[in-house]
């Protein structure tokens, strides 16, 4: 049967350039970059191309970018670091509703700790209420961390609208771009952003390698102890190969940006406008223009979403409930119940998010699928 993965919101393939860039670093160029001698010289000198690549990419310095494990990481080093170092300044952190568990619970974790946070409403789309950003902002305000691009829903916030608010009040602006790293262009120095994370296996990377840039002169704690890696950031030895990676990934796929940009938007508006024209109750959530080029979400009523994506992986159908890391839960998502879904709605939500393989014919297969499958499981 062949498989149609629908699914690069959660996880993308590694695409055979990257792939290929990366091998040699298993096998023959093993070394341990802070080793002394040619091998370790040479995984040095690819860290640091790759580091140059992600910076390249991101409008920033090389010396701005730390390389972590993950997007999960990037956020914790990013926030619970720039907190920590920061405590004397302030102890309170805006954030909002409707951010990836890598930011809510680290923020519910810095609860504990001493600081105050606050989390901010969303309206029906997505959006982050800015005049209660404005209104939540008090003089220990340290830090506003507010994700780029949902992962559900895929809306994309004013993210210079809420940095210039930032600026204006002396507070550190840290993004969650996981979601939105390859698929929006981004300037963090034109858009103002102080800090920034993102994960590799969002964009044709490996999964298990992420970075985070912050700004220079920004002070912020390291948060695991060892070695004196990544400018004594971040210890613990590089994983050399999965740099790489992600540095080839960055690369090469805002290289081709404009062209994938509007590959994904072209399935993804094909498939809005053949879901609603085919299923007409379903409801689109999220907002329809400002939204992630790959991403779609219908709430179809009266179903559940975990039979429909059982049926659906029965024809080689890969999509999500949700976001992958809300799997297993029994809660409705906490972002769907932000924008004001009922139950009903929230169960019976599907997320399919488009990648570079995809084509039209697979995207008709979904629909024709999905004709199929969700008037039978009304109801059920
Ligand atoms: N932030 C967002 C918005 C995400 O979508 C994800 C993963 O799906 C993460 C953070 C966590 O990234 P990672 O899986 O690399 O830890």
């Amino acid at each position: 049967m062949k498989i149609r993965y629908f699914d690069h919101g959660a996880t993308t393939p590694v695409s055979r350039e990257v792939l290929e860039e990366m091998l040699p670093y298993f096998e023959l160029q093993y070394g341990n970059a802070s080793s002394m001698y040619s091998l370790g010289r040479s995984a040095k000198k690819a860290l640091e191309q790759a580091r140059r690549r992600v910076a390249n990419a991101l409008g920033a310095k090389p010396k701005e970018i730390y390389f972590t494990s993950c997007g999960s990481e990037s956020n914790n080093l990013a926030i619970k670091g720039i907190a920590y170092a920061n405590k004397e300044k302030g102890n309170h952190i805006i954030t909002s509703k409707i951010e990836h568990p890598a930011v809510l619970h680290t923020c519910q974790r810095l609860e504990k700790q001493g600081f105050s946070v606050t989390y901010l409403n969303v309206d029906q789309n997505g959006f982050v209420d800015l005049e209660q950003l404005k209104n939540s902002i008090k003089p220990t305000t340290i830090l506003i961390s507010i994700m780029f691009a949902n992962n559900e829903i895929g809306t994309i916030q004013p993210i210079e609208q809420i940095a210039s608010i930032a600026k204006k009040s002396g507070i550190i602006f840290h993004t969650d771009a996981v979601q939105a790293i390859g698929n929006i262009k981004i300037d963090v120095k034109q858009m103002q952003i102080d800090s920034l994370s993102l994960s590799g296996h969002k964009f044709y990377a490996p999964k298990g390698v992420g970075a985070v840039y912050i700004k220079e002169g920004i002070d912020f704690e390291k948060i695991q102890d060892g070695g004196h890696q990544e400018n004594d950031k971040r210890a613990g030895t590089e994983n050399v190969a999965q740099i790489v990676a992600l540095g080839k990934a960055i690369e090469h796929i805002y290289e081709q940006y404009d062209e994938y940009n509007q590959k994904l938007t072209n399935l993804r508006d094909f498939y809005i406008q053949q879901v609603e024209e085919k299923l007409p109750k379903a409801k689109l959530n999220g907002d329809r223009k400002k939204r992630l080029p790959g991403n779609a979400n219908f709430s179809f009523p009266d179903v559940n979403a975990q039979e429909l994506l059982f049926a659906l992986d029965q024809k080689g159908i890969c999509a999500s409930a949700g976001s992958a890391c809300s799997t297993g839960s029994e809660a409705p998502s906490h972002v769907l119940t932000s924008i004001g879904l009922s139950k009903n709605l929230a169960y019976g939500t599907l997320r399919t998010t488009f990648g570079k393989d995809n084509t039209m014919e697979d995207v008709a297969f979904l629909v024709e699928s999905l004709t199929q499958i969700v008037p039978s499981l009304e109801n059920k």
